[in-house]
């Protein structure tokens, strides 16, 4: 019996090391909240929440998770017996979308139970694999910067590559990308910044052998997409269409997708994910790990989910040195020659830097068991 008693909010806000340009948004500074939780026998778990804090990549934001878990969703948590993690679905199920917020609280809990079993959360979950593939994302720059920012990731070894990409920043850059890499696994993801009609552009693509084109058109569309993707011979993989497994068979059953990119957060949390890359094993559709430019605790719980059997495809999982100055875990997340160990101890099976948090910290909030 998970009996939680204490749940503490820290809004922390990083600066990026870099700033992330993608169709849609200029990221230069990150907030995060991380959800810290407590049981009657001392167990904690820590999760961490995805939204930015504009409503850019999807309707939540860190104000509105910060609401909905301070109001809503904590006092669930408190008031309830839970036995295993996968019982949030239900217990959060009378409460409409609100993904994000739910997954921070979610795979809190998804740590303090591995924890509890004394296992990896690999382990726990079923986890097959004892490295993972990383992948890096660059977000839409100068053509030269974009360039040279991709050879000093080619250099460091990472697997995969993936460019931001929107009209009129999309073939010009990939024909200079594999004019200099003719063999990089390269990938591309237009964040829904393509319509219908500009159907011939996404075509224009094929030549360059990408991976996959990743959600070119709406973010609340597989019909367009099945449309598009009947078109093209570059797979389409979709990311912000994705919000539930409902979602994903629809998008399996219309042919909207070859690939699905599977982000924790997106979905709501652990358990509904591992659900949809069952669905997608199933029915032999590749999953990867998609990136939320997050910190180490959202990176942690990502390692995890990707050494699942059928996350095939190098993910946007890298390097916390990728982003920060310093990260949140103790140790921090790193790739070496391209891969990252997954953790073998108990939860996430990285440690909370509590200083680096207290330097951080913008906000607190202690939510207690009446
Ligand atoms: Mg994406």
């Amino acid at each position: 019996m998970l009996e939680i008693k204490k749940i503490t909010l820290y809004l922390v806000e990083q600066t990026l090391k870099t700033p992330f340009v993608t169709s849609l948004e200029r990221v230069e500074t990150r907030e995060s909240i991380l959800v810290h939780l407590l049981d009657e026998e001392g167990y904690e778990g820590w999760g961490e929440v995805v939204a930015f804090s504009s409503p850019w990549y999807t309707e939540e934001t860190v104000k509105t998770c910060w609401h909905m878990i301070e109001d809503f969703l904590a006092p669930l948590v408190l008031s309830n017996q839970i036995t295993h993690p996968s019982e949030c679905t239900l217990l959060f199920n009378g409460i409409k979308r609100n993904q994000m917020a739910k997954a921070g609280l979610e795979t809190a809990l998804w740590d303090l139970y591995s924890k509890r079993q004394d296992k990896s959360l690999s382990t726990l979950i079923g986890g097959t694999r004892n490295v993972i593939p990383s992948g890096v994302v660059v977000g839409i720059d100068d053509p030269n910067q974009m360039l040279a920012t991709i050879e000093k990731h080619v250099l460091d070894g990472y697997q995969r590559v993936k460019i931001k990409i929107k009209p009129g920043k999309d073939i010009a850059i990939i024909r200079r990308i594999r004019e200099r890499f003719p063999n990089l696994p390269l990938m591309v993801d237009a964040n829904s910044s393509y319509s219908l009609d500009q159907i011939d552009d996404l075509k224009a693509l094929d030549p360059y052998h990408l991976l996959m084109i990743e959600q070119p058109l709406a973010s609340d569309d597989i019909i367009d997409h099945a449309k598009v993707q009947r078109e093209l011979h570059t797979p389409i993989c979709l990311d912000e269409s994705i919000v539930t497994y409902e979602d994903a068979r629809r998008a399996i059953e219309m042919g909207s997708c070859k690939v699905i990119n599977i982000k924790v957060g997106r979905v709501g949390g652990l358990t509904e994910a591992i659900r949809i890359h069952n669905l997608c094993q199933e029915h032999g559709v590749p999953v990867w790990c998609g990136g939320m430019l997050e910190m180490g605790i959202s990176r942690a719980v990502n390692i995890a989910l990707a050494s699942l059997a059928n996350f095939t495809i190098p993910g946007d999982i890298s390097a916390s040195s990728r982003y920060w100055e310093e990260d949140i875990t103790i140790p921090e997340v790193c790739v070496e020659e391209g891969y990252i160990s997954v953790p073998t101890a108990p939860g996430i099976g990285f440690s909370i830097n509590l200083n680096r948090i207290s330097e951080v910290m913008k906000q607190k909030k202690e939510i207690v068991k009446q």
